[in-house]
């Protein structure tokens, strides 16, 4: 076999799965489809993680990456598009038709944004419509914006792009925010930022890129027209799951089903991060996720042997 672990998705599950893998003398391989850091990459500032007082996303996921570089985990850039997980040999199939084999792997595919679904969505994509406040705020200096969502990621990028923009309505569904109390607060007492409550997106128009939005009080059943040069899609994630359907448990959304010790319904499979089926979906649990993920996955090797 290639491998004792390959760990498939590098945000920081599978960075710090890489880390303890390499650290127990497993050999070790981390597969990443871009650049590793997953949504972390996105974090404008994190300030949750204990023992990081605050700083970019980016740059925590570039310290853990040189972390498990240290202890000799090897990485590659590919995309895994078929797997092959119920035997004993584990088997990987790339995008490129090459195939890697190892005796557990530990899965931290992680989650993508989920779409609104609404008329213009796909048209303006690129033109207006994003799914990332870091990656294309700073295109939107001096513009109005919307942001649609009410939980951490829509309050903490509302407020993150008045940085730029001149003014951002923040459109959620309902009368309450989901985001946790002390991003709230940041909302509110920022002057640029409107909360638009009860208020959902219809349509995205515009002629060549954004220039309104079609919104609708979900209360009045009033629709509006709210001018905006462009709109952030931050409602929540979806887990990358699909090729594992058929061979690893799943849960009705599609999140993978593990126990305590990260391991799913197939022995030496493991899955740790926002792919799992979990209560809390933070980078400290992704971290705490990899690290317990890799340890089961060494337990797992030793009872091979
Ligand atoms: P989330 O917590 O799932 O929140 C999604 C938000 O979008 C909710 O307010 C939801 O409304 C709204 N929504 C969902 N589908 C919608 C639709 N079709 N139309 C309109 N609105 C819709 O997602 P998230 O904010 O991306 O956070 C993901 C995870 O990362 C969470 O566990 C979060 O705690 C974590 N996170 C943490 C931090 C931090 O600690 N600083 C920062 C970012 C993210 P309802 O409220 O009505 O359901």
């Amino acid at each position: 076999m290639d491998y004792d672990v390959v760990i498939v998705g590098g945000g920081p599950a599978g960075l710090t799965a890489a880390i303890y893998a390499s650290r127990a003398r497993l050999k070790t391989l981390l597969i990443e489809k871009a650049f590793p850091g997953g949504q972390l990459m996105m974090c404008a500032h994190v300030e949750n993680y204990p023992g990081y007082i605050g700083g970019p996303g980016m740059e925590l996921s570039e310290a853990m990456r040189q972390q498990a570089e240290r202890f000799g985990a090897e990485s590659k850039i590919a995309e895994i598009n078929k797997v092959d997980l119920l035997g004993k040999e584990k088997i990987l199939y790339t995008t490129e038709d090459e195939k890697i084999s190892a005796k557990a792997i530990i899965l931290c595919l992680g989650a993508k944004p989920k779409r609104l679904d609404v008329p213009g969505e796909q048209e303006f994509l690129g033109k207006g419509v994003s799914y990332c406040a870091v990656c294309d705020g700073a295109l939107f200096k001096d513009k109005v914006l919307a942001v649609v969502g009410g939980g951490d990621t829509a309050v903490e990028d509302a407020v993150f792009l008045t940085r730029y923009a001149s003014k951002v309505h923040l459109i959620h569904r309902r009368d309450r925010l989901r985001a946790q109390r002390i991003i709230q607060e940041r909302a509110f007492a920022n002057p640029s930022i409107e909360i638009h409550w009860n208020t959902v997106v219809k349509h995205i128009r515009g002629t060549g890129s954004v220039d309104h939005l079609v919104t609708e009080n979900v209360v009045t059943g009033e629709q509006s027209e709210l001018p905006v040069d462009g709109v952030f899609i931050l409602i929540g994630n979806e887990p990358n799951t699909k090729m594992l359907k058929g061979q690893i448990a799943l849960d009705e959304a599609g999140y993978v089903i593990t126990d305590e010790n990260m391991q799913t319904n197939v022995p030496g499979v493991f899955a740790a991060g926002d792919v799992r089926r979990k209560a809390l979906r933070q980078i400290v649990t992704a971290c705490a996720d990899g690290a317990i993920a890799a340890t089961a996955a060494e337990k797992y090797i030793e009872s091979l042997s």
